[in-house]
């Protein structure tokens, strides 16, 4: 028995990183996957793999700013899969960094409506499928920047990812009573193509600074993302509602 048999779920920024983990995990884990990025092929390639592996899954290419994107999402879950239980809302850009006063007005909306209005977009359609459903799970990939820690140059991200957990808490405390948990998923430092220690230019001394940040001087692995995803996603978390649920290595108690 997989943990998500006969549920449905959306995953988005699945054509990378830590999305592409967990919609593989979920789908191993027995739920049909409803897949969403830009890039269409990444996307066609992922629900290749989960259909090779024996599982199901349905990739719609987008942008996650797009209204028409977050109805298009549910009304395909809806359609294909016949209803919605889970969504991994987890598209995100970390965005121009930089001192306060050198960032322009546009870059600060792109990174608040990559990361904050996106979410609101999904929520807003995703809740009355949940509501159908009698209940579901609701996650966010928030981040411990902004959270448990302040990191110089990233102001509109770290404003992004701490207005995620304030939009948690309310739908948590709004939806609560009808059976649909609520949760924001905080990654310490993750291998991905988002992560500093991958931008261009950014050498090993980078990446053995961002490793000693964490207790466990490493970085994560985007499959050890997706299995702290799947434990909120699925009926182990059953009590577990309106938290910013650290899966950081250890970085936000770590000091020097
Ligand atoms: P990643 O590999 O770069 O993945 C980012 C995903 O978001 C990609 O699938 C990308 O797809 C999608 N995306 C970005 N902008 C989009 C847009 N406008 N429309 C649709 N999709 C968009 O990075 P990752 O590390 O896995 O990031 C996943 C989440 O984890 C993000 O929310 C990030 O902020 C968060 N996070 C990451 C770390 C870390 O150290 N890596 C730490 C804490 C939190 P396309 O480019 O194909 O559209």
């Amino acid at each position: 028995m997989t943990v998500l048999s006969n549920k449905v779920a959306i995953v988005t920024g699945a054509s990378s990183g830590i999305g592409r983990a967990a919609a593989a995990l979920f789908a191993s884990e027995g739920a049909r996957v409803v897949v969403t990025a830009r890039r269409q092929a990444e996307i066609d390639g992922l629900a290749a793999e989960i259909a090779a592996a024996g599982g199901e899954a349905l990739a719609i290419a987008g942008d996650i700013r797009d209204e028409a994107l977050a109805q298009r999402l549910v009304e395909a879950a809806t359609k294909r899969f016949g209803g919605l239980d889970i969504a991994f809302n987890n598209a995100g850009t970390v965005g121009e960094m930089g001192p306060i006063a050198e960032m322009s007005p546009d870059s600060w909306r792109e990174i608040l409506e990559t990361n904050l209005t996106s979410a609101f977009l999904g929520a807003k359609y995703q809740v009355p499928a949940l509501q159908a459903r009698g209940g579901g799970s609701l996650i966010f990939t928030s981040s411990f920047v902004g959270y448990t820690a302040g990191l110089a140059g990233m102001s509109a991200y770290a404003a992004s990812k701490a207005g995620q957990i304030g939009l948690v808490k309310a739908l948590a405390a709004e939806l609560g009573s009808q059976r649909i948990r609520v949760n924001a998923l905080l990654p310490g430092g993750t291998d991905t193509p988002a992560s500093v220690t991958n931008a261009p230019g950014s050498g090993p001394e980078v990446l053995a600074f961002v490793e000693s940040l964490h207790a466990l001087k490493r970085l994560a692995r985007p499959q050890e993302i997706a299995k702290a995803a799947l434990f909120l996603a699925s009926d182990a978390a059953s009590f577990v509602t309106g938290t910013a649920f650290l899966a950081d290595g250890g970085v936000s108690i770590q000091r020097g």
